[in-house]
């Protein structure tokens, strides 16, 4: 890990939106997690539709025809940025980063976020743009599309820039914004002042 640019994954991103000390306890101070049910559930189902997915139409996507690549490793290393994508949609015209999601509500800011990555990585390594993502909800059984937007590209490059300086800095974060997201966190034995 280089000492001024730290190698970043796009689930920091995502990680960072939700809650910023999640970035910092994996960097600055790695402790062990606690896994929740949520994520071992969202794990297997991710599993099993995987299987799926393979035999399912794109319909859903909105897509008449393209071809799906799953659990692609994809890296930037002019971005310094690497992540495991899903799944990905080409087409003649586009490709589309897909994410799987287990969870019954919409998507939040965080999950466009991830998509934002992803998009800027694909376009530094395919050299074509990337504007249009999908959230797969699993339980709905329903895709949500996301404009990937030059202004959330460049939202994604500032958060990057600040997640760095964090870590570089060695930067103690707020909490979440929302103590109900700590009910469900891995890390909230080490988060004593918010409960
Ligand atoms: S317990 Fe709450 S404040 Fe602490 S890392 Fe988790 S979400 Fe963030």
């Amino acid at each position: 890990m280089e000492t001024n640019r730290p190698e970043l994954k796009v689930s920091d991103l995502k990680q960072y939106y939700y809650c910023p000390r999640v970035v910092y306890y994996q960097y600055v101070m790695p402790v062990d997690k606690a896994v929740t049910y949520k994520m071992e559930k969202g794990k297997a189902a991710q599993e099993d539709l995987e299987l799926l997915e393979r035999r399912r139409k794109l319909r859903v996507y909105g897509l008449a025809e393209g071809t799906r690549r799953f659990n692609w490793w994809v890296h930037s290393a002019s971005l310094g940025l690497s992540g495991k994508l899903d799944m990905a949609i080409e087409t003649d015209e586009a490709v589309y980063p897909v994410d799987f999601k287990f969870t019954r509500g919409r998507p939040h800011k965080n999950h466009l976020y991830q998509l934002g990555g992803y998009a800027l990585i694909l376009e530094d390594q395919l050299g074509r743009p990337v504007e249009k993502g999908f959230i797969y909800l699993i339980p709905q059984k329903d895709a949500v599309v996301f404009d990937l937007s030059e202004e959330v590209k460049v939202e994604c490059l500032n958060t990057l820039s600040r997640i760095r300086e964090m870590i570089v800095n060695e930067r103690f974060p707020q909490a979440a914004s929302s103590r109900a997201k700590c009910t469900d966190c891995e890390y909230q034995n080490y988060c004593r002042d918010v409960w």
